[in-house]
């Protein structure tokens, strides 16, 4: 549950980062002013840093360099009998309190040559009070005590006995050589300097800097915030705007405010809506003139072609009693006034639906005995194409709320485009349903739909190849009128086809008639589309 919910809300964010521009702007403006302002503080605090180090330095060589010069003269000037033992730690202690006023610490070591070495005086070392010995890094000892590098010096970290009362400091550590004159002793004095007054110095820069450094990032965030909004507003108003307009409410336009770029965007946003709405309306008056035109010459067609039709019957009646080819010539008369009356009925259909004037007659209606009768009404044109048409049923009954006259119109006329075009071969009816409603497929192998003509076919008067023979007579209005009658169902009509492997037409109607449909029961590329053409699978 936790998961779903964490996974919903990583979804909501996903697609509220891919949406908006702004949190987008905001964020990478941010990430970017962060990395610039790490990258500065860094730089600024290692500057600040190596300078207080030097100073301190600088300091702490000059401080030790007097110590070593004010105790070597001190012990120069000492008479010949200056005794090593006795004055050592009175010199030390001199050298210690001298410390304890001008800030550090000290350690002497020695004498370094000699029996003695590093033993005399208790150990051979003496320091200030409470420091640990170890604070004098061995690496330097080595230096100044083997080598003897006077003034070397190194950073550490001062270490004192948990007892002092004095915590551990960074410092730095300065080794000097004295020599006693009485006995030519060597010993090493180390001065160890604290930096704590550097350190606080440099935990306020650091203090300052992350301080500052977080209210630059919140104020590059508002700005960006702000300057984003001011462009995505607009852009905002001009996407809902758009949407108001694609959805047909075309006198939609956009606020237009000052003079800028974003003002002058709406400008042109509106000239183009005001420039489509007068195009559409010219299509949508043009469109309506010609459906008007289309009705009204259909309606007006049909008083002539009545009194034509009653003269051509009778004529028709009478041809055995004219010479053959005034016969003939009576028999072509009324072949081409049925296709005329057909033309003229299909075209008084269209225009019907085109006026929305067309209506449904409901009843309960099965499928099965619908395609039964409908076998039944093209068997003729079905024998003398030498096309079998066979009926299969999948599952139950197939029952539909619809108009009768309709979908027997539909399904006549694709079983009817199927034998023409089935070449010979058989014609299958498929028939089927599930909860949603019932599906019936016209299933013929013969020459099949090209690429896009799967959506063609069902546009007015469109043929395929309009030289092609055509034996029962169909006027290119057919599909568009089924199409036309399965949509009055709320059903779907579609095709499929390929060169040379037949066509499938499927009709999908909702168990009640307007009820929504989300699937259909028959497939629309039937499981026999990829083998060869020729005969039922
Ligand atoms: P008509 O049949 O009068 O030409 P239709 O609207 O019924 O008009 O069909 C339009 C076109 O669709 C046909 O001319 C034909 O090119 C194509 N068509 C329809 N049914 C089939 C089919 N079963 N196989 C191949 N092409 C078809």
């Amino acid at each position: 549950m936790r998961a779903r919910n964490r996974s919903g809300l990583l979804r909501t964010a996903t697609t509220f980062w891919r949406r908006s521009i702004q949190a987008r702007v905001v964020l990478s403006t941010v990430l970017l002013s962060a990395v610039v302002v790490t990258l500065v503080g860094w730089t600024l605090t290692q500057q600040i840093t190596d300078g207080l180090a030097k100073d301190r330095v600088r300091a702490a060589v000059a401080e030790s360099g007097r110590t070593s010069t004010d105790v070597q003269s001190s012990l120069s000037a000492a008479t010949s009998d200056f005794d090593a033992n006795a004055q050592l730690p009175a010199l030390v202690s001199g050298v210690v309190s001298r410390g304890s006023v001008r800030g550090y610490d000290a350690v002497v070591v020695g004498p370094l040559e000699g029996p003695s070495r590093g033993t005399t005086l208790g150990g051979g070392e003496f320091f200030t009070p409470g420091l640990q010995v170890g604070s004098v890094p061995s690496r330097l000892q080595s230096v100044v005590e083997e080598v003897g590098g006077s003034g070397s010096w190194t950073f550490t970290r001062i270490r004192y006995d948990s007892d002092s009362g004095r915590e551990d400091v960074p410092g730095v550590v300065v080794g000097t050589r004295l020599v006693l004159p009485s006995d030519g002793g060597t010993y090493a004095l180390y001065q160890l300097f604290p930096m704590t007054a550097e350190q606080r110095t440099l935990d306020l820069v650091r203090r300052a800097l992350l301080t500052s450094g977080a209210l630059l990032l919140v104020l590059v965030a508002a700005l960006s915030w702000l300057v984003t909004r001011q462009v995505v507003t607009p852009v905002r108003l001009a996407r809902r705007v758009a949407e108001r307009l694609a959805s047909g409410r075309l006198e939609e336009r956009m606020q237009v405010r000052g003079e800028d770029d974003l003002a002058r965007l709406a400008v042109s946003f509106n000239q183009m809506a005001t420039s489509l709405q007068r195009q559409i309306r010219k299509l949508e008056d043009m469109s309506a003139a010609q459906r008007r035109f289309v009705s009204d010459v259909s309606h007006e067609l049909r008083t002539p072609l009545t009194t034509v039709r009653m003269a051509g019957d009778v004529l028709h009646d009478a041809r055995d009693q004219f010479d053959p080819v005034t016969g003939r010539a009576a028999e072509l008369l009324q072949n081409e006034l049925d296709r005329f009356e057909l033309l003229l009925t299909d075209l008084l259909e269209i225009s019907r639906f085109d006026a929305g004037a067309a209506a449904l007659h409901l009843e309960d209606v099965d499928l099965l005995e619908l395609a039964h009768r409908v076998v039944d009404s093209v068997a003729a044109l079905a024998e003398r194409r030498r096309t079998q048409v066979v009926v299969r049923r999948v599952g139950g009954p197939c029952v539909v709320e619809a108009d009768a006259r309709r979908v027997e119109r539909i399904v006549r006329n694709l079983v009817t485009n199927a034998i023409d075009y089935a070449d010979s071969s058989d014609v299958v009816i498929l028939l089927a349903c599930n909860a949603e409603g019932s599906a019936l497929a016209v299933r013929d192998y013969g020459v099949g739909l090209r690429p896009g003509d799967e959506v063609r076919v069902f546009n007015r008067f469109w043929r395929a190849d309009p030289a092609r023979v055509r034996t029962s007579g169909g006027t290119g209005l057919g599909l568009s009128i089924s199409l036309e009658d399965a949509r009055l169902h709320g059903g779907w009509l579609q095709a499929w086809g390929a060169p040379g492997r037949g066509s499938q037409f499927r009709l999908t109607l909702p168990r009640r008639a307007g009820e929504r449909l989300t699937r259909s029961a028959l497939p629309l590329v039937p499981r026999d589309a990829d083998s060869q053409k020729a005969g039922v699978p």
